[in-house]
């Protein structure tokens, strides 16, 4: 590291009281570890007139643990749009306000682009204190290729948004990285089974920096064996998969792939998913669809 070239951080004593410059300071904080908030970052939230944070509560708990008793305001996504001018007026009077989330790097999937956007637009100052963030913590510990990446945030809860999300990705030459409730990650590893395919190595992280930290790396569907085999799935979790080519399309697959589908979707969405992921015309596969179906009543 070039010492010399470090951006200069006014850090007084606590004792001292130099006024920070007016503008907003947005700081990670720590994703589990108390131990993970920068000097910089505690520094900062010492020293601004206020926090905006998106639950007083739980910012409320993380600054009582570092002894900073700087007042905070709410700004979350039900009421961004009626705080930003309070905020832009409160620069105007000359206060320098932070911006923080609940945990982890604010913007990556959670509150806070627009705001930078209006305080720049505005001419007021912007300064990022970077820290935690579940992102990267994963992918440093996925051991899964990481010279490109696509971050994805959470996928679509509806069960056909889900799998036109992940199939929109299929085939692209990055590590894909996801945010995932743990209620959700089975039928999501069993989605990404159906569209990614069953071998693809992948990592689920969850708990990262805590406690009960844990990293399973395997195939999508030895990840999918293990944690189908477990009572309950508790925790923060992250999913890594590694870029993979798209399903190569014949006309087995093709067929496989649409009877599988088929015994839990309707001719319309199996056939729509499959031309996704094998990157066929609908017309077709909507027509092999209701072939095969065809067949299968006559067998039955
Ligand atoms: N801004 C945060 C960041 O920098 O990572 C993410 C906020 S997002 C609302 C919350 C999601 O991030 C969780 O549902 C989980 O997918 C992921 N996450 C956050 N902390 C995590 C942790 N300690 N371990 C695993 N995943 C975590």
């Amino acid at each position: 590291m070039d010492e010399n070239n470090q951006k200069p951080v006014e850090i007084p004593s606590p004792t001292q009281t130099v006024s920070l410059k007016s503008g907003l300071y947005v700081t990670a904080t720590p994703i589990g570890n108390l131990k993970d908030m920068t000097e910089r970052g505690k520094e900062i939230l010492r020293r601004v007139d206020a926090i905006a944070c998106e639950d007083t509560r739980v910012t409320a708990k993380l600054l009582s643990a570092y002894g900073i008793k700087t007042p905070t305001f709410s700004y979350h996504e039900h009421n961004a749009a009626d705080v930003r001018p309070k905020i832009l007026a409160r620069l105007q009077k000359g206060e320098a306000i932070a911006l923080v989330s609940d945990a982890g790097t604010p913007m990556i999937s959670d509150p806070g682009y627009k705001l930078v956007a209006e305080v720049r637009e505005a001419g007021f100052y912007v300064d990022a204190m970077p820290g935690a963030c579940a992102v990267t913590t994963a992918i440093m510990l996925s051991g899964l290729p990481t010279d490109k990446f696509l971050f994805a945030g959470f996928l679509p809860v509806k069960e056909k948004a889900r799998l036109d999300s992940l199939a929109q990705w299929n085939g692209l030459p990055a590590t894909l990285v996801f945010y995932e409730s743990p209620n959700r990650l089975l039928k999501t590893l069993k989605a990404m089974v159906d569209v990614y395919g069953a071998e693809r190595p992948m990592a689920v992280c969850r708990e990262l920096t805590k406690l009960h930290q844990e990293v399973v790396q395997d195939t999508i569907s030895n990840c999918l064996d293990e944690f189908a085999a477990r009572d309950r799935i508790r925790g923060e979790i992250v999913l890594v998969v590694t870029p993979g080519e798209k399903i190569k399309p014949d006309a087995s697959t093709m067929d496989d792939l649409l009877r599988e589908n088929l015994k839990t979707m309707r001719v319309k969405d199996a056939s729509q998913l499959v031309a996704e992921q094998l990157s066929l015309p609908k017309r077709d596969v909507y027509q092999r669809a209701l072939e095969i179906k065809e067949v299968e009543k006559s067998n039955n």
